[in-house]
C-alpha cells in the first residue's frame, strides 16, 4: 500500500507551492543568484540568540502555557495600548502562520468564505482551502491598492472574514490610512473578521503601517510576528490579539495542535523584544532604493513601501511570467512567477532580501533579458 495514494479530499486540494519550486531549482544551479526569498538575509542579533541560548540553558526546555508566556503576552499587549489604544487579548502563536491557521479555525464552517486582495500570500488561499473554507479572491492590479467597491461586491451571506496584508507579500505595497478605514468600514457594516496580517510591519520604510485595530477594535484579528524583524524565522513564533472573548476560546484550538509556541523562544522574546533592529529597517529601505533605481530603466512596477519585495511587470515579449522566470534561471537569477501569488501571470516577484553585490548582478541580467531579443518561448 501507497499511503500517499490515500489522501483526503482535503490534503488533495492543497497545491504545492511555488515558492517550493524556486527553492528546488535553486538547489540545481551552480551559484544562483537567489533573489526568491522569503526571510531576511541577515542573521539574529547577537543579544537575541544570547537570550535564546540562556533560555535554553536555563531550563525553560518544556512546555509552555497554551496561550503563552505571560510575561511576553503582556508585554504584546501593553505595546498594543499604548500604539493603537485597543484593549485587546494576546495569543502567542506558532508564527503567524499558526496564528492565521487557528483563526481560520475559528471562524470557518464548510462552504464559508474568506475574501481578499489578489495577488496574495500564498498561504491564504491554501488554509482557507485545508480548513474547509471557500477561498474568494478580488483583484487589486495595476496599482494594488485596497479594492473596496469590488470586495463589497464579493460579499456572500457565507462571508465570513476579509483578510488584510500590509506591508503586501508578493507586492510590499503599505495601504493608505483611508484604504484601512474602508476595509474596516465593510467589515462593520458586514459583520465580517478582520484579519490583518502585519508580519512586514517593522520593516516599512515611507511612513508607519496603519492598523485597522483602530477603526475597527472589535472586528479585527490582528496577527503579528517576530520571524522577519529579528531574523529568527526557524524559531516559529508570532501572536494574535483580539479584543471580547475570542482569544480565549481560540486556546483550544491551539491545544490540540500546536500546543505552545517553542517555550526557549517565548523566554527569549520577552528581552529580545528590547533589542533595537531599527538598523535592518534602514539597511532594507536603502536596498529597495537600491533595487528600484536597477529595475527603473527596464520594468513597470508599483515602488514598495515595505517588507522586502517587489512586484514587477513581466516584460511583454514573454509570454508569460511563468516564461520570464525561466529565462531568467536559464542566466543564474531566481524570482517568483506571479501565478505563485496571484489568478494572473503577469507580474514576478523580486526579493530584496539579499546581498547589495547579489541585487546589482540579478537586476543587471533582468534588465538585459527584458531590454533583449524577444524570447517568446524561453
Ligand atoms: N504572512 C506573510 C504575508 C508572510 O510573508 C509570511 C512569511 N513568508 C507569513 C505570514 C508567515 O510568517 P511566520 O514565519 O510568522 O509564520
Amino acid at each position: 500500500m501507497n499511503l500517499g495514494e490515500r489522501l483526503s479530499q482535503r490534503a488533495r486540494s492543497i497545491e504545492f507551492s511555488g515558492i517550493r519550486r524556486a527553492y528546488e531549482l535553486a538547489a540545481r544551479l551552480p551559484n544562483p543568484i537567489d533573489l526568491s526569498i522569503g526571510q531576511p538575509d541577515y542573521d539574529a542579533p547577537a543579544p537575541v540568540r544570547r537570550a535564546a541560548a540562556d533560555a535554553i540553558l536555563a531550563g525553560h526546555n518544556r512546555y509552555a502555557m497554551t496561550a503563552g508566556l505571560p510575561a511576553l503576552r503582556e508585554k504584546a499587549r501593553g505595546r498594543l495600548r499604548a500604539e493603537l489604544d485597543w484593549d485587546a487579548s494576546v495569543i502567542i502563536t506558532s508564527g503567524v502562520s499558526g496564528g492565521l491557521m487557528i483563526a481560520l479555525l475559528a471562524l470557518l464552517d464548510p462552504g464559508d468564505e474568506v475574501l481578499f486582495a489578489d495577488p496574495y500570500f500564498v498561504s491564504y488561499r491554501q488554509l482557507v482551502r485545508m480548513v474547509g473554507g471557500r477561498p474568494v479572491s478580488v483583484p487589486s492590479y495595476p496599482d494594488f491598492s485596497f479594492p473596496a467597491r469590488a470586495v463589497e461586491a464579493a460579499i456572500t451571506p457565507r462571508t465570513r472574514a476579509l483578510i488584510l496584508n500590509s506591508p503586501g507579500n508578493p507586492t510590499g505595497r503599505v495601504l493608505t490610512e483611508a484604504e484601512v478605514e474602508a476595509a474596516a468600514d465593510i467589515a462593520r457594516r458586514h459583520d465580517l473578521a478582520l484579519i490583518s496580517d502585519e508580519i512586514y510591519r517593522d520593516l516599512t520604510y515611507d511612513g508607519p503601517n496603519p492598523c485597522p485595530a483602530r477603526y475597527a477594535p472589535e472586528h479585527t484579528i490582528l496577527l503579528r510576528g517576530w520571524s522577519k524583524t529579528y531574523g529568527v524565522t526557524g524559531w516559529r513564533i508570532g501572536y494574535l490579539a483580539a479584543a471580547g472573548t475570542f482569544v480565549d476560546e481560540i486556546v483550544r484550538l491551539q491545544q490540540y495542535t500546536y500546543v505552545c509556541a517553542p517555550a526557549m523562544a517565548q523566554e527569549a522574546m520577552v528581552t529580545a523584544l528590547d533589542t533595537d533592529v531599527s538598523e535592518h529597517r534602514r539597511d532594507y529601505s536603502r536596498k529597495r532604493d537600491l533595487v528600484c533605481e536597477l529595475l527603473g530603466p527596464a520594468f513597470r512596477f508599483v515602488r514598495p513601501s515595505g517588507g522586502f519585495y517587489v512586484f514587477p511587470e513581466a516584460p511583454r515579449a514573454f509570454s508569460s511570467s511563468e516564461a520570464f522566470c525561466a529565462a531568467a534561471a536559464q542566466v543564474g537569477v531566481l524570482v517568483i512567477a506571479g501565478s505563485v501569488f496571484s489568478d494572473r501571470d503577469t507580474h514576478f516577484r523580486i526579493s530584496y532580501a539579499a546581498s547589495d553585490e547579489k541585487i546589482r548582478t540579478g537586476c543587471a541580467r533582468l534588465c538585459e533579458l527584458a531590454g533583449g531579443p524577444a524570447t517568446r518561448d524561453a
